[in-house]
């Protein structure tokens, strides 16, 4: 097998890859991971700040083929690319992995029926492209701030920041109320002398205690004896709880405010309440932050939150629109990352592909662009649980293929309306851009029942 004749090129080697190589190593088709960088894990190998963590429980968004278990519903980061470097190894992807590469374009042929993917090292041709880059961008989002040159202090974004340093004589800001906010907060409160968080607006925050319940460690512990299917039922229930709270949520917002409210009532007195978490939107509009510890921390006074937008920056503190003054003297973004579902060039036939608002049909193909499958995850649940389906059934469609002397599989390019499933800063910034997905229900529990089948509805073989 050469690098001319690869039934599969497999883009990145984060979540998305490393399920796409484990299918495909027990398909039988050829196939090569093309990675960028030097190590497996995507995110969870580029964000390492203080309280990096998934806010999925993690035995619903690890892989199905490989549940993680543990004590612990959420994971840090480090634990998840530990995971993710350990399943690359049990199941034999290292070696089909090229770190250092690259993909720089893929160019489809119908003469050929193949694509030609051009990397930082090299070019291969292979049947079928999955593309598993993610969709962060790698450049972090810095709104522009007034008077920003005048600070004698530190700002650093997140996602630059190393997880290790400390601040013990310094006052850090936070900027954010976001999930990187929530989870940072609390773990750099540990280490700087004081933290306050300052949000221009708040968003609904839960707070769990992040110990496994007695179900969930029955479960695994079953799984540990042999018995893996409680598992596999136990992450459906998980995330048919999941779609059953967003549409809940989305459907009364007025019962979900008010759940809310009282979630946070006994923390905080009224004012505090109002200003600082009672947000502007309705619930699941945005994702769920999930706290851990900021309750305790908020009443104890280690973290500080001020609601505000920053009118400008002087030699030592942030000045908000309510007239408040925080001083600090390393002011931590948590502004987010930016959207960029595509990181390579598309062509078909020598035509370059616009991307921006294409159609993604079932999250799994893009219109008009034939043997490329994109798996998209879930906005509202965890990521895996309906990539990772998508994934066995861009497989299932290439084995099909291979068994029935199939050329192409492609669906139609449509224009659609943007429709999100929610609707963060991140995302309304990039609405133009957003692939447009159609043919789900946008609920993984309910897509996922109809993709055990593989129907040809909307796919068209030649
Ligand atoms: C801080 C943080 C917390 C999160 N928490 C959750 C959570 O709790 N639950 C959840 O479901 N999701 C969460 N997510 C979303 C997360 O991005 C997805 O769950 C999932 O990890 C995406 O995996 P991926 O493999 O598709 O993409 P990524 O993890 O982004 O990996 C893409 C890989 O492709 C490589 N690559 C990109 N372009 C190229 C190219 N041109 N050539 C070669 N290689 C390339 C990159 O180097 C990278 O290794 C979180 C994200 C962040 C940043």
């Amino acid at each position: 097998m050469t690098d001319r004749d690869l039934d599969v090129v497999v883009v990145g080697a984060g979540m998305t890859g490393i399920a796409a190589g484990y299918y495909l190593a027990r398909s039988g088709l050829s196939f090569a991971i093309l990675e960028a960088r030097d190590e497996v894990g995507g995110v969870w190998s580029t964000q390492r700040w203080h309280g990096v963590r998934c806010d999925s429980d993690f035995i619903k968004y690890s892989f199905s083929f490989r549940p993680h278990l543990s004590p612990l519903c959420l994971q840090p980061g480090e634990a998840i690319r530990a995971y993710l470097q350990c399943v690359a190894e049990e199941c034999g992807l290292v070696p089909r992995i090229r770190f250092g590469t690259r993909v720089l374009r893929a160019s489809f042929s119908h003469t050929s029926g193949r694509w030609s993917v051009e990397t930082s090292r090299g070019s291969l041709s292979a049947r079928f492209l999955v593309n598993g880059n993610g969709y962060f961008s790698e450049e972090p989002h810095v709104p522009a701030f007034k008077d920003v040159e005048r600070f004698g202090g530190e700002i650093v974004h997140a996602s630059r920041l190393d997880g290790r340093r400390t601040f013990h004589d310094k006052k850090v800001v936070v900027v954010g109320s976001g999930s990187t906010a929530i989870c940072c907060a609390p773990a750099l409160a540990r280490v700087s002398k004081s933290v306050v968080i300052v949000q221009r607006s708040p968003s609904y925050i839960y707070e769990i205690d992040n110990r496994a319940g007695a179900l969930v460690r029955l479960c695994q512990h079953l799984y540990r004896l042999g018995l893996r299917s409680p598992v596999a039922l136990l992450r459906g229930v998980l995330q048919a709880k999941d779609d059953a709270i967003f549409v809940a949520f989305r459907r009364f917002p007025r019962a979900a405010r008010w759940f809310f409210r009282r979630h946070w009532a006994r923390t905080v007195d009224a004012r505090a309440l109002e200003r600082h978490f009672t947000p502007r939107y309705g619930p699941w509009e945005q994702r769920i932050p999930v706290a851990i510890g900021l309750k305790e921390q908020l009443r104890s006074g280690r973290i500080g939150i001020r609601t505000g937008h920053i009118e400008r920056f002087t030699e030592d503190a942030l000045v908000l629109s309510t007239r408040e003054v925080v001083e600090c003297d390393v002011c931590v973004l948590a502004t987010g990352l930016e959207l960029e579902f595509f990181k390579l060039e598309l062509h078909v036939d020598g035509d370059r592909v616009p991307l921006e608002g294409i159609n993604l049909y079932k999250g799994l193909m893009i219109g008009g662009v034939p043997n490329y499958f994109h798996p998209m995850g879930s906005w509202h649940s965890a990521w895996t649980q309906r990539a990772e389906p998508l994934i066995r059934l861009a497989v299932r469609i290439m084995r099909h293929m291979k068994r029935r002397g199939l050329r192409t599989v492609a669906v139609e390019r449509r224009a659609l309306a943007p429709a999100p499933g929610i609707t963060p800063g991140y995302v309304m910034r990039a609405l133009a851009k957003l692939p447009r997905i159609h043919g789900t229900t946008n609920l993984p529990s309910i897509d996922n029942l109809r993709l055990t089948r593989l129907h040809g509805s909307g796919f068209t073989f030649s």
